[in-house]
């Protein structure tokens, strides 16, 4: 798999170094366990954090920062494998592996809209990782956020801001972009989503309808 859209360098130092929360952690590890070219950007962050870390002073150095990335760095170890397992049962297609152990036995899915389901897979420090499932052919009404919006596509794809977003691509997004992605025709788009915000809608229509339920 080749996806088109990657976490920037400055994501997967903070993914490494365990700087950031679990919900959107879980996005990055799923979308570096399906990207070769992230996989080996990680890789190298890794060899040479655990390199840096050989030559701090015992007397400077903070162990309990230490803790959290050999916590990363051991989780990541495990995610190397690229390889894709069944859909445990749950979807029509393939869950990568890493994200297969937050994926529980049944969903209790919760309409936004006539195009939008979500299920909630765990919240954790202010950020929430939910499932998104946009049904073929929807678009979401023009919305920002009040934070980040992390992203994955699992299935389908969706069109935002002139960008085509397939299986295994990341986005994110902050409370400067605006957008209004529009799921493919022909088939319901999957995502996981990680936000620390709510949803301000700002169409012509969506300011004059309550947050949250476009
Ligand atoms: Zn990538």
């Amino acid at each position: 798999m080749h996806p088109t859209h990657h976490p920037s360098y400055e994501i997967l130092l903070d993914y490494a170094a365990g700087n950031l929360p679990i919900a959107p952690s879980v996005i990055i590890a799923t979308h570096c366990s399906i990207c070769q070219d992230c996989n080996d950007t990680l890789d190298t962050i890794n060899i040479t954090g655990a390199a840096l870390m050989d030559d701090l002073n015992d007397d400077i150095f903070d162990f309990s920062s230490l803790d959290k990335v050999l916590s990363k760095l051991e989780f990541q170890s495990n995610e190397n494998d690229t390889k894709i397992e069944n859909n445990n049962g749950v979807f029509d297609f393939n869950i990568p592996k890493t994200l297969q152990k937050y994926i529980p036995d049944s969903f209790n899915w919760k309409n936004l809209s006539s195009g939008v389901k979500t299920a909630e897979l765990l919240t954790d420090d202010g950020f929430n990782l939910d499932i998104y499932k946009i049904k073929s052919g929807y678009q979401i009404p023009k919305h920002t956020h009040t934070g980040f919006e992390y992203t994955m596509v699992l299935d389908g794809g969706f069109t935002d801001n002139q960008k085509y977003f397939a299986r295994g691509d990341f986005s994110l997004l902050d409370n400067s972009s605006e957008h209004s992605p529009k799921a493919d025709p022909d088939k319901d788009c999957y995502c996981i989503v990680s936000m620390n915000s709510q949803i301000k809608l700002t169409g012509p229509i969506g300011r004059f309808i309550n947050l949250i339920n476009f």
